[in-house]
């Protein structure tokens, strides 16, 4: 029987082979400050198609505790954290991306905090400078808006870089819904949280594997996943305009009546038809986003398709 280790690194990966080098060399740095704690790593290949794999794979052969679990393809980052979450056996997991853009000297911080009891313990970001301002503008919003209209709110600027107790991870690991939205997903669990704040760092080597389109498409499953609001708001919008068209009627039938048939309103007319038309389609396209999810959700097809694992338990 393998003794449980303290902490679990969860580290999603797609095409980070210029980083992983640095990535280990750095952990090991911060890690040998800490010798009272025992670690693993777990290292999810998320379809790279470059080096990655092979440069995990002879790190594994070296080292017992880095383990990794290689996905078929691409299936993007959220799915990767959770293999890694399902796969992970320590006492507490921490989430980290490869770039080091979650710096580790913040480790110490958590565990600081957890050993005082906290069962999660979150970076919060300072200072984005470093990030584009269309990037920080637009998830500015992404958190207004998502804040505004979810169940559960999500402290701004977080990210997936947190501690979170083994209790946490088991309850995220109960969760059997196959499109996950992790940061969505950390706040529904609840637990005893707080937050340590941070400045992000930019990226050691490569490239950000986010484009807008993908954090666009990230930021609406974000949405239609925590929070049925833009389904139910339309019963309210629909009142009201329908209040507002019956005093309209009401108005129209008076001036008939009392002062004749008016034949100009072209403009009016037509200007409410396309609106009202415009307002039916959102509908229909929200309408579809849900609907979207739920086929999605009923096929209930595996989360992710995993290729290969190394050093781990069967
Ligand atoms: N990542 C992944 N699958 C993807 C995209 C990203 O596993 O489809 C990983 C990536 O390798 C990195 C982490 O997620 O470890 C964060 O990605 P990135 O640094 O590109 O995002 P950013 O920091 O720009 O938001
Ligand atoms: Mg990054």
């Amino acid at each position: 029987m393998k003794q449980t280790p303290d902490i679990s690194f969860v580290i999603p990966m797609y095409n980070e082979e210029e980083v992983i080098a640095t990535f280990f060399a750095t952990m090991e740095r911060t890690l040998s400050k800490l010798k009272k704690y025992t670690y693993e790593y777990i290292c999810v290949n998320d379809g790279s198609n470059d080096k990655t794999f092979s440069i995990l794979k002879s790190y594994a052969k070296k080292h017992p505790n880095i383990k990794v679990i290689s996905f078929s393809r691409n299936f993007y980052k959220e799915q990767a954290i959770f293999a890694g979450l399902a796969e992970a056996r320590g006492r507490c997991i921490i989430p980290m991306d490869a770039d080091l853009q979650d710096p580790p000297e913040l480790i110490l911080k958590f565990l600081k905090k957890w050993e005082a009891g906290y069962e999660v313990v979150y970076g919060i970001r300072t200072d984005r400078k470093k990030d584009s301002f269309i990037k920080r503008a637009t998830a500015k919003l992404f958190y207004k808006i998502f804040n505004m209209i979810a169940e559960r709110p999500i402290p701004e600027n977080t990210g997936d870089y947190r501690l979170m107790d083994r209790k946490v991870v088991d309850a995220i690991l109960e969760i059997k819904e196959n499109k996950l939205f992790m940061k969505g997903i950390f706040s529904w669990v609840g637990f005893k949280s707080c937050g340590i704040e941070y400045k992000r760092p930019q990226r050691v080597a490569g490239e950000t594997k986010f484009n807008y389109w993908k954090l666009w498409n990230f930021a609406l499953d974000g949405i239609t996943s925590s929070t049925t609001l833009p389904l139910r708001i339309w019963t309210y919008i629909g009142c009201i305009i329908a209040l507002i068209s019956g005093l309209y009627a009401i108005y129209i039938i008076f001036r008939t009546i009392f002062m004749g048939v008016a034949v100009p309103g072209y403009a009016s007319l037509f200007v409410s038809i396309l609106f009202f038309g415009s307002v039916q389609l959102i509908v229909l396209g929200i309408f579809g986003e849900y609907l979207g999810r739920i086929f999605v959700e009923v096929k209930r097809r595996p989360r992710y398709i995993i290729d290969e694992k190394i050093n781990c338990e069967d």
